[in-house]
Formats: C-alpha cells, structure tokens, sequence
C-alpha cells in the first residue's frame, strides 16, 4: 500500500466526504464532552481505567490463564490463535463442522482486523453484519473508515441508494420508495436483519471486555442486533483479542462507566450483553472464545508501545483529531483508523511497509487525542517513539532528502557568519515571489514537503536587517 499521504489525497479531494465527517465527529464530540462534564470524578476514573488495564498487561500471562479456567468451567471452550491466519482457520473449521453456508455477525474489530470475511467467502460461507453501518459498509462493497460508526463518511442518500440497490440481491430487499428519513432507513435494515437473525444457526461476535475471574464476556452496542445475535443461534463463537481480558467485575465497572461516556457521549449504551458460557435450555448451547494474539505480545514486549494495548476502542481520539476529520479513515489501510490507529497498527504489523512507516506521521502532535482517551494513552508520546523508530530503521544506507536538509541546517546553523548569510539569501529570494504570502509548491526532492504544506513566504528583511535600517548601526 502506499503511504498515508498518497492515502489520503482521495479523501481530501473528496468534499462530500469531508462534510458528512466533520458533522457526524462533531456533533459525537460536543454529546461526549457535555456528558464527561457531568461527571465530576472523571479524571480519577481515567486514571483507574488506566491503572487497571497497566496491571493487566504487566500479569497478561496470569489472567489470560485465569479467563481460560473460567470459560472453561463455565461450559465454553476456549482456542488460542496466534495470528489472522490460525484464527480463521479455527472459525472456519467450526462453522463447517456445523455445516452452514452462513452465519450472522456483531460487530467485532477483531474479526476485521483478521479479515474473516474473506477467509469465509473462500470456503463459500457468507458472513452477514448485523450492525447498522457495518451493514451499509457491507452492502456499498465499501471499508470501515471509523471504529464506533464505519460508515460515517456515507450520508443519508448515498445510504438509501445504496439499500435499494443491493438488499435484494442478498435477502430481504428495501421497501419500495424508500426515502432518507432515518426512521425509513432503520425499519428497511430491521427488516433486512430480522430474516437473517431468525434464519442462523451459527454466530461469531467480538467482545468488549473478558472478565478474568467468571469467564464472562461483554459486548456494548446500541441497535440491540448483538443480543439477537448472541441469543438466538446454536453455536456462537467469539473472537477476542487477548488485551480485553480486566480481573474483576469491579474493575469492569470502571469501564461501564468510561466507555459509553467516551464513544457515543451517552451515559449509558443502549445494550449491553453479558454471557458466561452456556445454560441448558437458554441462548446458545455451544460456546466457543478464540483469544487471538496477531502481534499483541510483540507490542506488549516495547515498555513504550505496549500503553496502547490499553485501548477500549471508545474512538474518542478520532472525533477530535483534524488530521482524521480531513484524511478520512480509509487513508490509514487498516481497520484502526485515526491516532489508535497510527500507533497501534505500525506496532501490530511492523514497519516493513510504506504505510505503516508513515503512519506515526499521520498527525499534527496537538494532543487533543491524549485529552480525551479514557484510559490516557499518551498517544503523542507513542508516535514520536515510533518516528524514533522508523528513522532508526533507516539509517545507514542512501541518505533520504529530509536527511540531507536536515545535515545542512545543522552545518549551517553552527556558524553565524553561515546563517546570516542563508538569511540574506532568503530575504532576496522572497523579492522574486513578488506579492505572494505562501512559497506554494517547490521543484523535487522539496516537494515532497511542500506538497502538503503551505510554507510562507521568508520575510523580505531579517531583524537584523530592520535594526541597522532603523537604528543605523548592528551594535545598540
Ligand atoms: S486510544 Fe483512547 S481515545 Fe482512542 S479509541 Fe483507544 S481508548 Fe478511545
């Protein structure tokens, strides 16, 4: 893929999007920030959260043993997937073992980030989502491009056109003149949804959190089409990163109260789901957990990286970060998107390729993401540790243009006879912009910089210059 700059040239080229983000993120980050504001312990909490899920990575090995003996004992069975590939593999055996061409699905990032879809489309098993927007994204052959909301660059019309022209293909199709109304558009999913809910045998879900010391697991949502999945197949298999493990139910209570506060800046989420394996004669009677690895352990292992594994995916970062509210979310290549996404992913995949070394670049370090996150990540602080990275990765070798500007900056700022002349220079090179404020576009290897900048103008008099002209001499 190529990097985020190259990404995200579409986005910011494309106005319709950038209109519906910047009205759906605004208006979830003044709901989030009148109901933090009611909370007056609020930083304690984010604290407690962020302690909480510190004990948790520093015992990971403990508690991941710990859920396993609850699950257990609780009637689930629980897999252990140490990448995309053997957690598909583990699904799709399960699914053909019950031999069904489909299942239905809650939302589950876990699930994307492996791409289970596709690896279920191979074998011929269509996986149906059942969240609103993933179904959107789903049915308009699109990519997520937001956490909590995927298909929060769709507006309403594009919503409507895109039901009507792809339900029937895949089941129930859109009522006939269907409008954009919310309330049309909802009932049109309900009634796309409700055939398939009633038809599966078979669910996969994520999870919110895994609570170590009962073996429950924990979903939020807000349509209530994560209870129905969840209650109404045979055989539910959920697939859960093994950062979502928290000790105790005391310490979920600390998360009950951050997450819907950070996500959808409600004080309490519409649903929210709790099993504990099976019960005879209620819900689904076959439980499996798939705890997936996928490069969680290598970022627990970087003392730095690892705070990221603290993320509860409330999205908040997102809402508030003007490089995400331009770019869009299909500009990060992954299904994190926005500043989770440009430390987590680089840290899950490795730097090797061009975009995730440019990903830790893909902000402007204002901070606003370190504000807001719940469990205070210190997302600034990550990215510039992962620059450190990436440069380190580099050195030796061809020097790259940035490498050689900077050296000669540093040699010419050692001197000052050095650097009064380069300000010379620039001043009368400012005379031939003529009444321009901005250097616009420069010629190669410079472009690559002003491409996406709007550097102004040097001064046409240094201070220095303004001093002789004013006072008459450089000395006071
Ligand atoms: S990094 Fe923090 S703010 Fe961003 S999604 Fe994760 S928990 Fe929420």
């Amino acid at each position: 893929m190529p990097k985020f700059p190259s990404m995200a040239r579409d986005g910011l080229a494309n106005t319709q999007q950038r209109r519906n983000l910047q009205h759906a993120t605004h208006t979830i980050r003044s709901k989030r920030a009148t109901v933090v504001d009611e909370v007056p312990d609020w930083e304690e909490l984010r604290v407690r959260g962020a302690a909480v899920k510190d004990q948790v990575l520093a015992h990971l090995d403990d508690y991941l043993v710990q859920l396993e003996a609850s699950l257990t004992a609780s009637g689930a069975t629980v897999h252990w997937a140490r990448d995309a590939d053997e957690a598909n593999r583990i699904v799709r055996d399960l699914v053909q073992a019950k031999e069904v061409d489909e299942l239905v699905k809650v939302k589950s990032m876990a699930t994307q980030e492996i791409e289970l879809n596709e690896a279920l489309e191979e074998v011929g098993i269509s996986a149906w989502e059942t969240d609103l927007a993933e179904l959107i994204v789903q049915l308009g052959h699109d990519r997520p491009s937001h956490i909590l909301v995927p298909a929060i660059h769709r507006n309403r019309s594009e919503i409507r056109d895109i039901f009507r022209e792809e339900m029937g293909a895949v089941g129930t199709p859109a009522p006939d003149g269907l409008t954009d109304e919310p309330t049309d558009l909802a009932e049109a999913a309900r009634r796309h949804l409700r055939e398939k809910f009633l038809r599966a045998k078979v669910a996969v879900s994520g999870a919110n959190f895994a609570v170590a010391d009962t073996g429950t697991l924990v979903v939020l949502e807000s349509e209530g089409n994560g209870r129905m999945c969840l209650t109404l197949p045979e055989t539910l298999i959920s697939v859960v990163g093994i950062e979502k493990v928290v000790p105790t139910w005391e310490d979920l209570d600390v998360f009950m109260q951050l997450l819907p506060r950070s996500s959808t800046g409600e004080r309490m989420n519409p649903y929210t789901s709790m099993w504990t394996g099976t019960t005879e004669g209620d819900g689904p009677q076959e439980v499996h957990v798939v705890l997936l690895d996928n490069g969680r352990t290598s970022v627990l292992a970087d003392e730095v990286g690892r705070q990221a594994l603290r993320c509860i995916r409330c999205s908040a970062c997102l809402n508030v970060c003007p490089v995400y509210e331009r770019a869009g979310g299909h500009a990060y290549g992954s299904v994190y998107p926005g500043p989770i996404g440009a430390i987590l992913t680089p840290q899950l995949r490795g730097t090797s390729s061009p975009l995730d070394q440019s990903l830790p670049y893909a902000s402007s370090l204002c901070g606003a993401c370190f504000d807001v996150c719940p469990v205070r990540i210190q997302i600034p602080e990550l990215l510039v540790h992962l620059r450190t990275q990436v440069v380190d990765e580099h050195r030796g070798g061809r020097p790259s243009a940035e490498g050689v500007a900077m050296r000669t900056a540093s040699w010419m700022f050692a001197d000052h006879r050095r650097y009064e002349k380069a300000q010379r220079a620039s001043t009368m090179s400012s005379k031939l912009l003529g009444e321009r404020t901005t250097l616009g576009r420069l010629p190669w290897p410079a472009s690559s910089w002003s491409g996406a900048r709007d550097a102004p103008a040097p001064p046409r008099e240094t201070f220095r210059q303004w001093w002789v002209r004013t006072h008459g001499s450089e000395s006071r």
